[in-house]
């Protein structure tokens, strides 16, 4: 084999694989980065569908690494729209000269250890090969496209869309019949743009989701001033934070807080907006009760706003407490389905059974369609791995490693998987979090790691399968503390992909008790490694 062998191969160029290749190629090592897109950007450059935003506020959801980069760069809204965030990403590749450690449009198809040289051998589309000693797989938990096999689709002979792989020439809605499916974070941020520019507009929910509207607003010049002040303060706050921002929870359980006292601090918490709501207090994720509290005020902002009360109730979710799915964030969304050239099908009371040349079908009626939206998410936290499907030393593949469901050591490394870390995977908080400070731990924890083995030439590390076991149980035996077990059709759990086990793949122990674990980790020299010298 003659391949090259770089100190680091890294797939994807999302926030994760960016900070990895920066990272390395800053500590003087070799990296090769892989890219299946023909730019960088990760999630936001394939879902460029109207309305993307960001739910976490921008001046969080950005790298803390770099001052310079913090200082310089102007978010000009509270939640920032995909183009600018794709901009963001793009500046921040020429600010470290990150491109020209990548290949672009190249699609890693698997990868095999091997034992001989203590290198990951990786296989691309093009038939090309990819040596490195580690192989960070930066390569996105919602990433791994959910295209769902409905029957007849094939037959569709109008346009069809997913959010998740949007063309960059905007398609035109002008004059025409929109079918929208899915009704999770991307369908609510897509139909009402969508139902404003189209002729008319059918949206097929097979189950509903909470959503709090998102008061998004330009910055002026004094907030950007004020925020760059309180930057440190900020990060300072979010660095070991339950969900990798500044904001917590209220210090008093809602159990013990007077009833009028509840309804205040949840119309505050409604009013700032976002995620934030599920965390208006400490118990509302592990106490049924207080959970009802917060989820009969949702309810009841729906029930306002929607004119037609059988429509509102088609729109309020009945099978998982409030926060238990990520809650999602709108701009108009129920308002959209008091417009005239609105309809909503609740594919619980009337299922889809086929699509047609022209037409989405249900058991009680027929609706016709000049194009498909399909909002119907992502093989989330294991399919881009597993679509690449690593095999390690002795032939074990992670296919078969993962078989009952994804063992991890602090969701970063897997047994029998030498020199391999998966960033963002299930066994860490990842989608629970905020994802960019997230990227940042992780990949400064990876990095400690292969300097701490390089300077001890030790060539192979990985975990024992007890200390794997130990961690995943710990995040099993977390997640069972709480409500969002309870949440069965949940994406979390891989209710949403046929054929995937059900197992609930993130953290839910916070953030910085993540870290914590991470930081304690390193501190110990690693305990719980295998360690292997020549
Ligand atoms: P990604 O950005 O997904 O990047 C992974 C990259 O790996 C992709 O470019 C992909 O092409 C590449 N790749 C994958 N497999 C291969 C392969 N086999 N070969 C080559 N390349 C490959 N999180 C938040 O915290 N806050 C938010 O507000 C938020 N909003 C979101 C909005 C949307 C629409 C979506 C889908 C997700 C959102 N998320 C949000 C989660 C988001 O995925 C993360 O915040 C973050 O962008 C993930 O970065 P990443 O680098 O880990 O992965
Ligand atoms: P999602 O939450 O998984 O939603 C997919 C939707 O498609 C669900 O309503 C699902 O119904 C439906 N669906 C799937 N297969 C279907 C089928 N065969 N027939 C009918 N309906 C079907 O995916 P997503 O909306 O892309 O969001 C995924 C995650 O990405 C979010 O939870 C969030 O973490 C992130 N995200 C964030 C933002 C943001 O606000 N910043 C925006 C977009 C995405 P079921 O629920 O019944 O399966």
């Amino acid at each position: 084999m003659t391949a090259e062998t770089y100190d680091a191969i890294v797939i994807g160029a999302g926030f994760a694989g960016l900070y990895a290749v920066h990272r390395l190629a800053s500590a003087g090592r070799s990296v090769l980065g892989l890219e299946a897109a023909e730019e960088v950007g990760g999630t936001w450059y394939w879902n460029r569908y109207p309305g993307a935003r960001c739910d976490v506020e921008s001046v969080d959801y950005s790298y803390s690494f770099d001052d310079g980069l913090q200082n310089t760069w102007t978010w000009t809204e509270r939640f920032a729209a995909q183009p600018e965030i794709l901009a963001y990403l793009e500046h921040v590749a020429d600010r470290f000269d990150l491109r020209r450690h990548y290949s672009f449009c190249t699609e890693v198809v698997g990868a095999r250890f091997e034992s001989s040289s203590s290198t990951w051998l990786v296989r691309t589309a093009d038939g090309g090969q990819r040596r490195g000693r580690f192989l960070l797989c930066a390569t996105g938990c919602l990433s791994a496209v959910n295209r769902p096999d409905i029957a007849g689709a094939d037959d569709f002979d109008g346009e069809v869309y997913y959010t998740a792989n949007w063309p960059h020439d905007e398609p035109d809605f002008r004059g025409k019949r929109v079918g929208v499916i899915g009704t999770g974070s991307s369908g609510i941020q897509v139909v009402p743009i969508i139902a404003e520019r189209a002729e008319s507009l059918v949206v097929f929910q097979r189950s509903p989701n909470y959503s709090v509207p998102m008061p998004n607003r330009p910055w002026t010049e004094e907030d950007v001033r004020r925020i760059r002040a309180e930057y440190p303060e900020r990060r300072r706050k979010a660095a070991y934070a339950p969900a990798g921002t500044p904001h917590t929870s209220n210090a008093t359980p809602l159990a013990e807080t007077a009833p009028r006292e509840r309804w205040d601090a949840l119309t505050e918490r409604w009013t700032q907006g976002g995620v934030l709501f599920s965390k208006t207090f400490p118990d509302q994720l592990t106490d049924l009760a207080a959970n009802d509290v917060a989820r009969e005020f949702a309810e009841a902002k729906i029930r306002d706003v929607v004119d037609d009360p059988r429509v509102a109730e088609d729109l309020i979710p009945t099978d998982h407490p409030i926060g238990t799915k990520r809650i999602c964030t709108d701009t108009g969304y129920y308002e959209t389905f008091n417009r005239p050239d609105t309809t909503l099908v609740n594919l619980r009371r009337e299922p889809l059974t086929a699509i047609t040349a022209d037409a989405v079908h249900t058991s009680a009626a027929s609706y016709g369609c000049d194009v498909l939206v399909f909002a119907t998410g992502f093989d989330a936290m294991t399919g881009a791995l597993a679509r690449i499907d690593p095999v390690g030393p002795a032939g074990d593949r992670l296919a078969d490693l993962w078989a009952d469901g994804p063992l991890t050591f602090l969701g970063l490394m897997v047994p029998r998987l030498p020199n391999l870390f998966s960033l963002g995977g299930p066994g860490s908080p990842s989608v629970l979090a905020n994802m960019v400070l997230h990227a940042e731990v992780q990949v400064d924890w990876v990095l400690d790691l292969i300097e701490f083995v390089a300077a001890r030439g030790i060539v192979e590390v990985e975990p024992r399968r007890d200390a794997a076991g130990e961690w995943t149980d710990h995040v099993a035996a977390v997640a069972d503390n709480t409500l969002f077990p309870r949440a069965q059709s949940s994406w979390y759990l891989g209710a949403n992909i046929d054929g995937k086990k059900r197992v609930f793949m993130p953290y839910v122990g916070g953030f910085g008790v993540y870290r914590e674990h991470c930081d304690r980790t390193a501190e110990r020299g690693y305990p719980g490694m295998v360690f292997t010298t020549r």
